[in-house]
């Protein structure tokens, strides 16, 4: 029996408390994985005010003030009473920074989630028993390895072993030199921890700061020495640190059997029927012909997930393969494409339609009705989209690259179930599409590919107890 560990995760994500992205599914479920292992897994985040907030009942559990720079500013930590995720849930709250709807996007987000890390420190601090692992995920928490290790005022907490994930690292929360205030005071020895090409960045100072640090899968770590917004040879040279964890999925979130957000549900035993119906109520909302196969997109219309592309991609699938299929496009993001994307609905007419803006229901009813789920991605760190997908039965028609590269095998080559291309342009999207489009017409190989599929193991049990080997290396 492995001894038990007290774990802490601070994230600025965290489903369904709030999540913009996969960052928010991973933090949802991981601590509950790791709680069922008999480890102690809990979660620290910022207050939003999200519907969450309101909906679950709340108790103080600590109060203090402090500073960022020379704000000073008072903050609460509170914890839901139940523990209804499966594990402790703190949200610190800080009045006017932080109690804000959404999650990012605002224009101080740096002095946010600079302030969020500090009153976290701050807090941990105060313990009377100090966590086993302090895990931090993506920029937003990324400097407090380095506040736990170089700032005077945390000493106390400087041995406590410290994990980054990284979840994406387009995003590095970089700021001035200016703001070197937003640092509690801190050993000037230690500049080089902070720095990367001239600003202070979070992502680059968790990564030297971190004991481990880990990406959501194995591809996405290799190409991250080559193309990674500028830190490439941090990368490099700190790739003796680094490991890929693949994320799982949540079962009890995301089964087809008895998921909250369908009506219609079904297993691999009635998977045929079961999708039927739901392709049915979807292509009845929609406009869309049930009798066609039916594609699907869903994400951030942004150029990491090649949404730019999908466009012209769907407007060639029609000239050159024929209106031979659907398609249901469910994202937001990039204005450009959200309007390409609108204004296509004129040419495409019965055959494609698009929902603009974030919508959880309706992606778990297009997962559970769609045919097939395109992926285009540029980048694509884990990718949970088509782990959902197969879950439900829907066949990924994904560029070849991070961890769609890791979970999904092309039907030519042995024991594969997908269909992949190599590159991120409209030819190969097409192409993909064209393939798709034949499979469905061999019905059995379709079929057997569908039931395969469903049955695939991408459970939250092998990468909980991974990331606790991982935690175990350092005792
Ligand atoms: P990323 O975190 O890079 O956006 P992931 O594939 O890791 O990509 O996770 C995306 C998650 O966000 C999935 O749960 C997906 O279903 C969800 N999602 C993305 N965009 C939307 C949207 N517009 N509406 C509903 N869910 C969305």
């Amino acid at each position: 029996m492995q001894a038990k560990m007290d774990i802490i995760h601070i994230s600025a994500e965290c489903y369904p408390v709030a999540k913009a992205g996969g960052l928010g599914d991973v933090v949802g479920s991981l601590p509950r994985f790791q709680n069922e292992l008999g480890h102690h897994s809990k979660v620290l985040m910022p207050m939003y005010r999200t519907p969450y907030l309101y909906a679950h009942d709340w108790e103080v559990v600590h109060k203090a003030s402090t500073n960022l720079g020379h704000w000073w500013f008072d903050y609460t930590v509170i914890k839901e009473k139940t523990n209804v995720q499966g594990f402790e849930l703190f949200l610190i709250d800080i009045n006017g920074l932080l109690d804000r709807e959404k999650v990012y996007g605002y224009e101080d987000d740096t002095e946010r989630f600079s302030a969020f890390q500090i009153a976290a420190v701050h807090w941990m601090n105060t313990w009377n028993a100090l966590p086993q692992v302090v895990h931090v995920h993506d920029h937003h928490a990324a400097l407090v390895p380095f506040m736990m290790q170089h700032c005077y005022a945390f000493k106390r907490l400087q041995y406590i072993p410290t994990v980054l994930t990284i979840h994406n690292a387009q995003y590095q929360g970089s700021f001035s030199w200016e703001k070197t205030l937003y640092i509690p005071q801190w050993d000037s020895w230690k500049r080089g921890l902070l720095e990367w090409k001239g600003s202070i960045n979070p992502l680059a100072s968790g990564i030297k700061c971190s004991w481990k640090v880990t990406t959501v899968s194995n591809s996405y770590l290799h190409e991250l020495r080559h193309m990674s917004n500028g830190l490439e040879p941090l990368f490099e040279y700190e790739k003796g640190k680094c490991t890929g964890i693949l994320n799982g999925i949540d079962y009890t979130v995301w089964n087809p059997e008895n998921d909250k957000y369908l009506t219609e549900h079904f297993s691999v035993q009635d998977a045929e029927a079961g999708k039927e119906k739901n392709k049915g109520i979807l292509c009845e909302r929609f406009g869309l012909d049930p009798q066609k196969p039916l594609f699907i997109f869903i994400g951030r219309l942004v150029g990491e997930k090649g949404a730019d592309l999908l466009p012209q991609a769907i407007a060639d699938s029609f000239k050159f393969i024929g209106r031979k299929m659907n398609f249901l496009v469910l994202g937001n993001g990039n204005a450009a494409t959200e309007s390409q994307l609108t204004m296509l609905q004129s040419i495409a007419q019965a055959d494609y339609n698009v929902f603009i803006g974030y919508d959880e229901t309706l992606s778990h009813q297009m997962y559970a009705g769609a045919d097939f789920l395109v992926m285009p991605s540029r980048v694509e760190p884990c990718g949970l989209n088509q782990l959902y997908a197969m879950r439900y039965g829907t066949i990924p028609v994904v560029r070849s690259t991070g961890g769609l590269k890791d979970t999904v095998i092309d039907v030519g080559d042995p024991g594969g179930y997908g269909i992949t291309y190599n590159d991120a342009t409209v030819g190969d999207i097409t192409h993909g599409i064209y393939r798709a489009v034949s499979l469905y017409n061999q019905k059995e190989i379709f079929r057997s590919i569908r039931e395969k599929i469903m049955d695939l193991d991408f459970s939250w049990h092998r990468s909980a107890a991974e990331y606790v080997s991982l935690y175990q290396s350092f005792q």
